[in-house]
């Protein structure tokens, strides 16, 4: 469906679930493409997945409307590359007023201590408050496996990346899956999810390409092409494919063969633009 005709009404008819895409650029933003952001809405429900540029989205329609009936937000990050979490010294501007409730995979899942994680960013000399002098602001973790988020059951599994990331389930609605090297467990972690939204930072044409060696090689030691995203929509069975986590440093033509690439093994590949929505089945 059409984005930017949107409007999420709280109140009325349009109550499905839905994702809102926020943000779809990996690494660097450009000025159609913000980094990872993303937002699920089911009733006063609201999760968002990842802190990149995306998330200053919040302050502007259509994103602003996910926020009318919400008094929390739960927040939750796949790892704390800065494309991630960028958006974290923004959340008293986009959320005044709101409780936020930011999660984290605990130690034992990223090996990273949640002390050492958001609350070292956020703090002078890099933000002028301490996270723990911010109102309304608490974190928590996510384990391995399953968790309760809010009352959805949420599932987590640790990707190889650069540094360890986790995918995340929400109930059967969809699986996000970023900054991962192509992995086959993915597969069995999404099936019969609606949406995967996977990364695809390359297209995977260039395999085997005389000159594109040294390119590929980096890529693939710690993300995923369209073609192997395809691949992993299919063995899961998911309704649809997003790819998303677009690398910033090819343009809209390339996308756009990433989403033919895709298709011609999944067809029912999107790529979708930033404010992308998504409506999810109510049951
Ligand atoms: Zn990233
Ligand atoms: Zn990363």
């Amino acid at each position: 469906m059409a984005s930017d005709t949107h409007r999420y009404d709280p109140e009325g008819r349009d109550d499905r679930p839905l994702l809102m895409i926020l943000g779809t650029q990996g690494w660097i933003p450009t000025p159609r493409r913000a980094t990872t952001c993303l937002a699920y809405r089911d009733g006063a429900t609201l999760l968002v997945l990842d802190a990149g540029t995306g998330l200053g989205r919040f302050l502007r329609p259509p994103a602003a409307s996910l926020l009318d009936g919400v008094d929390e937000v739960h927040l939750l990050l796949t790892h704390y590359h800065l494309d991630h979490t960028v958006g974290l010294s923004y959340l008293s501007g986009v959320f005044p007023r709101l409780r936020v409730t930011v999660h984290v995979p605990e130690a034992a899942v990223n090996g990273v201590e949640p002390p050492d994680g958001v609350p070292s960013l956020i703090r002078p000399p890099f933000f002028p408050e301490a996270w723990a002098s911010q109102k309304r602001v608490s974190l928590s973790t996510v384990c391995a496996g399953e968790n309760d988020i809010a009352g959805l059951r949420v599932m987590v599994r640790a990707q190889s990346h650069a540094d360890v990331s986790v995918a995340y389930r929400v109930v059967d609605h969809f699986v996000l899956a970023t900054d991962t090297v192509y992995d086959e467990a993915t597969a069995a972690f999404a099936a019969g999810a609606e949406v995967l939204i996977h990364e695809a930072w390359i297209d995977g044409k260039e395999e085997g390409e005389p000159g594109w060696e040294d390119m590929v090689r980096h890529a693939y030691a710690s993300h995923t092409s369209a073609r192997q995203a395809a691949q992993l929509a299919a063995r899961a069975g998911v309704e649809e494919l997003l790819l998303v986590h677009l690398n910033p440093l090819f343009d809209e033509d390339y996308y756009a063969e990433q989403g033919r690439s895709a298709r011609a093994l999944f067809p029912r590949t999107t790529v979708p633009d930033d404010l992308h929505v998504r409506e999810l089945a109510r049951y």
